[in-house]
């Protein structure tokens, strides 16, 4: 991995001096020496991260990392601010202009490339996820986009895990106005409550009592339901050998002893923001695949998934020696039900017919909308017996009660026709067995339409 490092600073030493430095971790740099000309580089999308130097003429580095952060094409950019070291209001006035991260100068070695380099790494995992979140834009959900800019870090699930009882106070006292902070003291129960309790992020102590904590941000990095959660561990000064293998380890911030309020309000808010902007993103994705395996008007599984799904459940079936059925219905004379009442009223009974196979199936089941007023159920561990009394009891229950339209102003009768057939052991893949169900279909439409007709070959 080479992140692309944009060093902006109006003296030409203080670029050299961190120029040269990045570039023996194999960073890639370009420099800049000023304001405008850093904001130009970011808005060609030109580099991965940022590091501002706060004093400049002209346009100093809160201004630069304001419009960075406000501007969408290049908001996403992390941000780091190099600020005097003697001037501790400046972290805080960066970090309230959006800067993810901030390094005091003189700048330490230890604490340039370990920032530079996770900064890196959540930016390229962002990326790829705001890639496939821009392609469901593209396909119509929302724009993922927008929504950061105006997300401030408060209110966030913060988790403490701390043994002493005097900084824990002072933790829970600087923050709690901010966020929502729980403490938990013994650190096997931190990594439960960090698992079940929807965290925004843990802020660890490094000097736990009776328990490595390193240990336990593995623990937390390694299972499956923590491993987003941000770490920010808090060290005491003779510490650096252990945060560095913290730093391995994946923990994503630290603070050191004694705590800055301010630093750490800030810190924290902008781990929680990062992880919330994640969290829209993966949901977006999430909700991007569902949507491509979902019929929208129905909420069904639609051809797609069935298809896919299906060639597996028929190999699964024969491996094991299970029977497995199949039925498609087909709504009787749709066409006239769009040609009398239209299409809106063909929507609304297309519905109501979904709703009423889902009712009459086991959750196991699967039912899908193939397309139009076609619609499959696929009935695992079940033989001909029980799947002609569940095709029976589906055909009634569409039969037996005229379909609601209209909101309901109004009611219609409909009926359908179901083909069903069983899985054998001679089938290659869902394709046999949907033909045989189709051409009992075509049967149940030949013989008069509103039956159930099992495939006969
Ligand atoms: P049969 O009893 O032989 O099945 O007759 P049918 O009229 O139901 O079948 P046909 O295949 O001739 O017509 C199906 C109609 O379904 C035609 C099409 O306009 C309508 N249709 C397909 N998809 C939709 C949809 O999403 N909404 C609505 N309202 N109608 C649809
Ligand atoms: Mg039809
Ligand atoms: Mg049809």
């Amino acid at each position: 991995m080479t992140a692309r490092v944009l060093v902006v600073d109006d003296i030409l030493a203080n670029v050299k001096l961190l120029e040269a430095r990045l570039s023996a971790e194999y960073f890639d740099v370009i420099t800049a020496m000023s304001g405008p000309e850093a904001l130009a580089i970011c808005e060609r999308a030109q580099c991965d991260i940022v590091l501002l130097d706060v004093m400049m003429p002209d346009m100093d580095g809160f201004e630069v990392c304001r419009r960075l952060k406000s501007s969408t094409a290049t908001q996403h950019i992390p941000v780091v601010m190099v600020t005097a070291l003697d001037q501790p209001s400046d972290r805080v006035r960066g970090l309230e202009a959006g800067a993810d991260d901030f390094l005091t100068k003189p700048v330490n070695d230890l604490a340039l490339v370990t920032r530079v380099r996770s900064l890196a790494r959540l930016k390229m995992v962002q990326d790829e996820l705001r890639m496939r979140a821009m392609t469901s834009f593209e396909i119509g959900i929302g724009d993922p986009r927008l929504e950061t800019v105006s997300d401030n870090g408060l209110h966030g699930r913060v988790l403490v895990v701390d043994d002493r009882q005097s900084s824990v106070e002072r933790i829970v006292q600087a923050l709690h106005k901010q966020q929502r902070v729980d403490v938990e003291t013994r650190a096997q129960e931190a990594l439960f409550r960090a698992a079940e309790g929807d965290y925004d992020l843990a802020m660890v102590s490094l000097s736990l009592a009776d328990f490595d904590p390193l240990r336990l941000c593995s623990q937390i990095r390694s299972l499956e339901r923590t491993r987003g959660l941000p770490l920010l561990v808090m060290a005491e000064p003779e510490d650096d050998a252990r945060l560095m293998r913290g730093l391995d380890i994946g923990i994503n911030d630290y603070l050191m002893r004694p705590i800055d309020r301010n630093e750490m309000s800030a810190r924290v808010r902008t781990q929680v923001r990062k992880k919330r902007y994640s969290d829209r993103l993966r949901d977006n994705v999430q909700q991007s695949i569902e949507m491509a395996i979902t019929d929208a008007l129905t909420g069904l599984h639609n051809r797609r998934y069935m298809e896919r799904h299906l060639g597996t459940l028929v190999e699964q079936a024969i491996l094991r020696g299970k029977p497995l059925s199949v039925l498609i219905l087909d709504i009787d004379h749709f066409k006239a039900v769009n040609d009398t009442h239209g299409h809106d009223v063909g929507d609304e009974v297309l519905r109501e017919f979904a709703a009423r196979i889902r009712k009459n199936v086991r959750g196991i089941d699967l039912t899908c909308r193939l397309g139009g007023e076609e619609f499959v159920v696929i009935m695992p561990d079940t033989d001909a017996s029980v799947a002609s009394i569940v095709a029976e009891r589906i055909r009634a229950r569409v039969a037996g009660e005229p379909f609601p339209i209209q909101k309901g102003a109004r009611a219609i009768d409909v009926t359908v026709s179901i083909g069903m057939a069983q899985c054998r052991p001679t089938d290659s893949g869902a394709e046999p067995l949907v033909k045989r169900a189709d051409q009992a279909l075509y049967q149940a439409k030949r013989s008069g339409r509103n039956r159930v007709v099992l495939d006969a070959a």
